[in-house]
């Protein structure tokens, strides 16, 4: 089943039509609980991932920070615990759940891993993006296939979130695979994508208010004081969720400047992980698909209090390191 963005309530550019110099596409990527293959697009699914290149680690222990620490397995079998506790009826007595689970989920809250932040942490997989699913996809000529992996730890230098790797491809020049990615030993429990499967649909945007030029976001701000109106921030301008492109929120700190590490340049988003596919009951990014009493954290991933996390890549070279920003 596809994902289709409902209609935005109107269409801002019938009343500014400049803001059409102020737009760009995103895909977004509706991920969803699944299973995909190497073959495919996906997010928290298995890479494409050549034999002969060692699975990446992150070595910068010095910024790890242990807040939340779990292993891989345990959350696993928590969300599977909470799953099966969900979907059943209630317990005799109201419980929600069993003794054996609770002891279970107790003896995992006890594990002692702050240690482990200290070695090398194996990277987990974010999403794999094809070209040919993904209209707004960057990368490298010659590439066509964008992998996103993030080292599952808070890192006190990067606002205490994952710090975000980009790797491209060429598909067609991977030869045999690697057999068993490695996985981390110790993972924040905030940081860990549940497998899915993605339904990409392109979608247009319009800037930030707070990133268009003064003359043009005070009009709009004045048009938006009727509280009549659909808001622009909220239902008109940027699509929420998972997605690549498009353009970012700065609503927890403002905009600032998202500037190249190797070369200066002005970052470009390219890939968005968030707490939600959409924000809540009424939000009318929803796709039409899904279920209104549908949770919208279909990934099981929470940046801090239900942030996105954006990620910047410099436009003028790929070999460049990208940068982050939550928000
Ligand atoms: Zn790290
Ligand atoms: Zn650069």
């Amino acid at each position: 089943m596809a994902r289709t963005t409902p209609p935005r309530p109107l269409n801002i550019t019938e009343f500014f039509p400049e803001l059409r110099e102020h737009s760009t596409t995103a895909t977004r990527l509706h991920p969803r609980p699944g299973a995909a293959s190497v073959a495919d697009s996906s997010a928290g699914g298995p890479l494409l991932w050549p034999a002969d290149e060692a699975w990446p680690v992150c070595g910068d222990a010095g910024a790890h920070e242990p807040n939340n620490l779990t292993t891989p397995a345990a959350e696993r079998r928590r969300r599977e615990i909470l799953a099966t506790a969900n979907a059943r009826e209630p317990l005799p007595g109201g419980q929600f759940l069993t003794a054996e689970e609770c002891a279970e989920l107790d003896a995992a809250d006890a594990l002692d891993l702050a240690d482990l932040i200290e070695d090398p942490i194996p990277l987990v997989p974010v999403a794999q993006l094809y070209r040919h699913d993904i209209p707004d996809y960057a990368g490298p000529d010659g590439t066509d296939l964008l992998q996103v992996l993030w080292c599952p730890l808070d890192h006190s230098d990067q606002h205490y979130s994952p710090r975000v790797f980009l790797y491209w491809r060429d598909s067609s020049a991977v030869g045999p695979l690697l057999d068993a990615p490695l996985e981390p030993p110790v993972i924040s429990d905030m940081y860990l994508p549940a497998p899915c499967v993605v339904y990409p649909e392109q979608v247009r945007e319009y800037q930030y208010a707070d990133l268009l030029p003064e003359e043009l976001r005070k009009r709009l701000d004045e048009w938006d004081e009727d509280e009549d109106r659909p808001g622009y921030q909220s239902h008109l301008s940027r699509a929420p969720g998972w997605k690549v492109g498009g353009y970012g929120s700065w609503s927890l700190t403002g905009p600032y400047p998202m500037n190249c590490s190797g070369c200066g340049a002005a970052m470009t988003l390219t890939f968005t992980a968030a707490s939600a596919d959409w924000d809540g009951m009424d939000c009318s990014w929803r796709p039409a698909e899904d279920d209104p009493a549908a949770s919208p954290d279909t990934v099981g991933v929470q940046i801090g209090r239900g942030y996105s996390l954006y990620t910047f890549r410099c436009p003028e070279s790929f070999d460049h390191p990208p940068a982050t920003a939550m928000q």
